[in-house]
């Protein structure tokens, strides 16, 4: 099996050995050996439940280094080279990066905090979902693709892809062959970034991540694809600077551009958003799920086929959806209120462009094709109604509106993944069947010999854990303390038949 690159890593000084994350991680990837935890590489999805749990702070999440997107001449980008790679440094923040900042900050003013600290053009991640959204949607169409399994899968968590590789591949089939938005949006900021900056074709696209399973996705994807992402940046590493640029700009200072994006958009970034826009056809059977026990459920009863009358399921990893990502600043319950209430502030407002864009003021005078952004949503409007999809004028605003959306979901061929995610069989004890029965047999010998408590001190998630890795060669009976005790004490016993 090929060694993949894993976000999630261990800071060995920092682990006690206290294996609480041993006993939490959902693909038993973690074992405690001599006193400090070891990953199963080929085991772990990179959900960063590890992160969350270690009460030591010794599970963390690798991303790129800040110095990418420090200004040429600045000391940080000397000391590392790195700055000077790209002309303009372009951040698709994901739209749970919404959620990590009060209300009282506007989108626009949230996408100017990242331009201060130091990007040149904010391209966001919402801007892509509805693309994605339309293409999915296209294929739940059963009288259209009969032959898809049902219920479709979310392609969008790549840890539940991940984990559908390793423990339910016989479901890899079912998974929406649509591209996840972080790359839709990378490749949609590029061709934005050649056409408003022709003469800075060394752009980079930079991930603003609220996990390390999307930083995983980027620099070791999924599939045989190559990422359009150049770089990864954790969402925790870069609150206290926006926070610190939001708060010197004061509320409702002038921003580069005036920006604006669907309340469905930024949606995606709790749980259920995805299934809400992706199912928003009349009719359309949609089922959303977060958090890994409750996916693990759900995945189970789809294996099953009982859930076949499902048209399209989301599951995401983390509770709440996205604005629970390990990466994320703020808890969960408070990321996805604030999402909420963004979402109905944008409901709200009277006026809604496709004008996503965010530049770099001193950009501005170059990127003067920007101004055509705006008239993007009358071009494909038009294009909607040449292809019949809308029978009458827009009478309204929100006509207009309903439609420029209904136009974008056209434009979703782009959105197409070409290939199919192979099956990562790591929790299979051997690859020849034959072996794989004998190996079964002996584990389970061995697991009826221990005393089934399932209390993770042999550095194992569990009894049966402990009984694969002893017919792996990798442990010993003894390594349960319950059975080392027992020998203990019978050694006792014959040293003191002996003495007396
Ligand atoms: S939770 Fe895991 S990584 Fe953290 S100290 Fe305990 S064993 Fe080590
Ligand atoms: S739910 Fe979102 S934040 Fe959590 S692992 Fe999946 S993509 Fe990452």
């Amino acid at each position: 099996m090929n060694r993949r690159w894993h976000s999630v890593y261990l800071d060995e000084d920092a682990c006690k050995g206290c294996t609480i994350c041993v006993t939490t991680c959902p693909t038993e990837a973690i074992r405690v050996r001599d006193g400090k935890a070891r990953i199963i590489e080929e085991r772990c999805i990179d959900c960063g439940e590890c992160i969350r749990r270690c009460p030591h702070h010794a599970k963390k999440a690798r991303s790129d280094d800040p110095a990418m997107i420090a200004p040429a001449d600045s000391a940080a980008a000397a000391d590392s080279g790195l700055s000077a790679l790209y002309e303009l440094k372009i951040a698709i923040p994901a739209p749970s990066l919404y959620g990590q900042f009060p209300v009282k900050y506007s989108i626009n003013e949230i996408h100017r905090a990242l331009i201060d600290c130091g990007f040149d053009m904010v391209y966001p991640v919402a801007a892509a979902t509805g693309g994605i959204a339309g293409a999915s949607a296209a294929f739940l169409d059963r009288a259209r693709y009969p032959d898809l399994p049902r219920p479709l899968i979310s392609s969008s968590c790549p840890t539940i892809i991940k984990f559908i590789q390793i423990r339910f591949p016989s479901l890899i089939e079912n998974i929406v062959p649509v591209i996840a938005p972080m790359e839709l949006a990378a490749r949609m900021a590029r061709a934005e970034a050649k056409r408003l900056f022709p003469n800075r074709p060394k752009a980079g696209v930079f991930f603003i991540s609220p996990c390390a399973g999307k930083i995983t996705e980027a620099k070791s994807p999924l599939g045989d694809e190559t990422s359009s992402v150049d770089g990864v940046f954790s969402m925790a590493d870069f609150h206290l600077p926006m926070l610190a640029a939001l708060q010197k700009a004061g509320e409702g200072d002038g921003a580069p551009q005036p920006l604006s994006l669907y309340p469905e958009d930024i949606a995606w970034s709790r749980a259920g958003g995805e299934a809400e826009d992706t199912g928003a056809e009349k009719g359309t059977a949609t089922l959303a799920v977060d958090g890994m026990d409750q996916c693990v459920k759900i995945l189970e009863a789809v294996e099953d086929g009982k859930l076949d009358s499902v048209d399209f399921l989301e599951l995401m990893a983390c509770a709440s959806g996205c604005v629970g990502g390990p990466l994320t600043a703020l808890t969960p319950a408070l990321g996805k209120h604030i999402v909420s209430e963004r979402e109905k502030e944008l409901a709200a407002r009277p006026e809604k462009t496709e004008q996503t864009l965010v530049v770099r003021r001193e950009l501005l005078a170059e990127a003067a094709a920007i101004t055509d952004v705006r008239s993007k949503a009358d071009e494909r409007s038009a294009t909607a109604r040449q292809e019949g999809t809308k029978t009458a004028e827009p009478a309204s605003e929100t006509a207009r509106n309903a439609e420029a959306a209904r136009a974008r979901r056209l434009d979703c061929e782009r959105c197409l993944r070409t290939e199919r995610f192979p099956p990562r069989p790591a929790l299979q004890l051997d690859s020849d069947y034959r072996r794989a029965v004998e190996l079964m047999e002996k584990m389970e010998e061995i697991r009826a010999e221990l005393p089934g408590l399932d209390c993770g001190c042999c550095g194992a998630p569990n009894c049966r854990a402990l009984a694969e890795d002893i017919v792996k060669g990798l442990a010993r009976k003894t390594d349960c303390v319950i059975i080392l005790k027992e020998q203990y004490r019978k050694l006792l016993e014959r040293r003191g038949g002996e003495d007396a």
